[in-house]
């Protein structure tokens, strides 16, 4: 397969030059832009793989670039979000795009979840079907996002709106470790009290009535001193 082609936009220059030697040196193909217009040009052009994009930039918000680019486009985005402020991850993910990254962060965790986005447009099975259920350990688990339903060997099981929307994020990005905060904020706008320590309630819940042992689960695991993340991948 050709190296992936990979559009970075970041106006911080040596945040650019970071993140394009780490990914040259994953044998990646890297164009880079600073500003959103420029970012919008070579998108045009050079039609890459994935994009990293910064939501912060000198003309154009990234907010605004990810927008213009899903009218025509399915091609996977990777957010790269300030610290501060927690809303725009949540907002990065509801605008379109798939995957955030906070800043500061890890040139090694960067490349983890560009590996993961292309896997993941690159499989047909999950391509070409966006609409059918996504299944898990061996069709054990499946999630049809567009009936929100929930099913286990077959068997509908009955989740609270909130647990459906927490278990929807998980397995969204299997692999990705999620802090509490950031369930909150990504489930916040459902009726919920906001509280960190209530996500630990509600995946107790996931895990009896999708039949995970708390002690050792194989679908929602623990991510000591951080969270929860979503163990496996979905099945092919
Ligand atoms: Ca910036």
């Amino acid at each position: 397969m050709a190296p992936a082609k990979i559009l970075v936009v970041e106006d911080e220059e040596n945040i650019l030059q970071v993140i394009k030697a780490y990914l040259e040196k994953n044998h990646y193909i890297v164009y880079e832009a600073d500003t959103g217009k420029g970012a919008l040009n070579l998108f045009e052009k050079l039609s890459p793989d994935l994009i990293v994009l910064d939501l912060m930039l000198p003309d154009i918000t990234g907010e605004e670039v990810c927008r213009v680019i899903r009218r025509t486009s399915g091609v996977p985005i990777l957010m790269l979000t300030a610290k501060s402020s927690e809303d725009d991850m949540v907002n990065g993910l509801l605008m379109g795009a798939d995957d955030y990254i906070t800043k500061p962060f890890s040139p090694r965790e960067l490349i983890a979840r560009i590996i993961s986005l292309l896997r993941r447009s690159q499989n047909p099975a999950m391509a070409a079907n966006p609409g059918s259920p996504l299944t898990f350990g061996g069709k054990y688990l499946s999630i049809d996002h567009e009936l929100h339903e929930v099913n286990i060997q077959g068997e509908p099981v009955a989740l609270t709106p909130i647990e459906y929307k927490l278990l929807e994020i998980l397995t969204k990005y299997p692999k990705r470790a999620f802090s509490r905060l950031e369930l909150v904020n990504l489930i916040q706008g459902d009726t919920f009290d906001g509280f960190e320590r209530t996500i630990d309630v509600h995946i107790k819940n996931i895990r009896q009535k999708i039949g995970d042992n708390p002690k050792h689960p194989v679908y929602v695991g623990t991510v000591f001193g951080v969270g929860y993340r979503f163990l496996v991948n979905a099945d092919e």
